[in-house]
This record gives C-alpha cells, structure tokens and sequence, in this order.
C-alpha cells in the first residue's frame, strides 16, 4: 500500500524541535509499520536502530542491498539482526534491468564516466530505495549536517514529495557529528561496521567506496577516481533526486 498520508505543517515544525528519541517513538508510535529506519548499516543507522530498539513498540529496518555490498556489511547485518531480534528487510535490484545493465556495459561501468556511474546507482540503489519507500509513510535516515557541503542544512524533519504522494522523512540525528555517534555506540556497545577501523568513514558499495586520510571530507573516498578530495556532488541520488521512477 502507498502512502495516503496528510501531513499538517505544523507538524513538521513540531517535529523539528523534538530529539532523536522523541522522533524516533513518535515515529513507530504513531505510524507503526508504515514508518522505518531505511539504513545502509553506517555508524548513524547503528546508533539510531539502538535507540529505537529502547521506544518504538516494535521496530520496522529495511535496506538496499545493491548486491555489491562489502562482506563487512553482510556479516553486520547479520548480527544486527540477532541484537535487535529482527528481520532486516532487504530490497534489492530489479532482476531484469540489472541485467540489461550489465549486458550492456559490463559489471564494472561505473568506472567509465559519471553517467555510468549514476545509472548504475539508478538501477542498484535508487530503484530499490524506491520500491522500499512505497511501503512506508515515515521514512527515517541517517543523514547528517556533517557528512558533507551537500548535506550540511539536513533538516531532522522534512517532507518529501513522490510522484505517490508526501512522505515525512526524518534525521533523528542530523545534528550530532561523528564523535557523537561514535561515544553513543561505544557506550551502548552498538555493533559496528568493522571497515571504521580501517580508515572508512563512509561505507557503500565494496568498489565505489574506500578509506579516508584525516583531512579528507568523509564522503571523499567515493567514487574517488572522479574527484579525489572533494566531497562535493558525492551522491548516489537517494537523498538528491526526485526518487519517483
Ligand atoms: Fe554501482 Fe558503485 Fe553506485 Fe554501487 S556505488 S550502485 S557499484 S556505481
């Protein structure tokens, strides 16, 4: 079923001033399995399925899995899902346009030129992130101001408008930074992507994502062979684009 939900504007307003907690329960209080955490299992998503594990009656997790995850992020999964006791649901990409894709340019297209590039996160991330949007009226991420220029007037509370319909999209913890989130999982002894302690700090697919220097912004080991520092631009198109396909 697809979102039919009215959103008040003020409620956005409300929700804006509430902390991460408070947006959580809310979240899965009011709209129960029509709102879930959507996570690629970063620090941020780890922390914040931990804390709704303590409000939300029950808890709803689901991701994209591009099949080109690394085994770090599987095995993760894995044990989140017996931390929390809970199935992680899994979207993954559309059979048929995966291998027409790959028919067509090879399995490692998004090495030739950033339309590739952003075709394949088309046809792996953001069709599937799609299909998982659909089933939810409250979707929660784990974006934060500090994860790039692009990112740095994330709102903890927005609406976003698919061609079905408005769907709140919440970032209970846009505001805190990684020091934060890290103090949060270390004191909540939250399982984590193991590849931080090799130099990544942020985690997608095995190819497309690598380490980090100290001076580098977080999202520069993105698709590094197009722009080496920069974080700038840096996106795979499920926060940046009009995800309605
Ligand atoms: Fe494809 Fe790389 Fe995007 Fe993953 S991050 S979907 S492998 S281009």
């Amino acid at each position: 079923m697809e979102s039919t939900v009215e959103i008040d504007p003020n409620l956005i307003n409300q929700l804006n001033a509430m902390g991460p907690e408070a947006l959580l329960a809310w979240a899965f209080e009011t709209h129960g399995d029509r709102a879930g955490i959507i996570s690629s299992f970063q620090d941020t998503g780890c922390a914040m399925i931990d804390m709704a594990s303590g409000v939300a009656p029950e808890l709803r997790v689901l991701t994209v899995d591009t099949l080109r995850l690394h085994s770090e992020t599987y095995a993760l999964m894995d044990k989140i899902e017996a931390r929390y006791g809970i199935e992680v649901e899994r979207f993954t990409p559309d059979p048929d346009r995966l291998r027409k894709m790959i028919n067509q340019h090879g399995l490692y297209l998004f090495f030739d030129s950033e339309p590739k590039q952003e075709y394949c996160c088309q046809v792996r991330k953001v069709e599937p992130n799609v299909r998982a949007l659909r089933t939810v009226d409250v979707w929660i991420t784990g974006l934060r101001r500090d994860h790039s220029n692009l990112r740095s007037d994330t709102s903890k509370a927005t609406v976003v408008q698919e061609e079905w319909g408005p769907i709140i999209k919440l970032a209970p913890l846009a505001e805190w930074d990684s020091a934060r989130v890290l103090k949060y999982n270390e004191a909540h002894n939250v399982p984590i992507n193991p590849l931080y302690a090799q130099g990544y700090t942020s985690i997608g697919c095995a190819v497309c994502s690598t380490p980090t220097l100290p001076w580098e912004d977080k999202r520069a080991g993105r698709w590094r062979w197009f722009n080496a520092t920069s974080d700038d631009d840096k996106e795979c198109g499920i926060h940046t684009q009009g995800s309605g396909i």
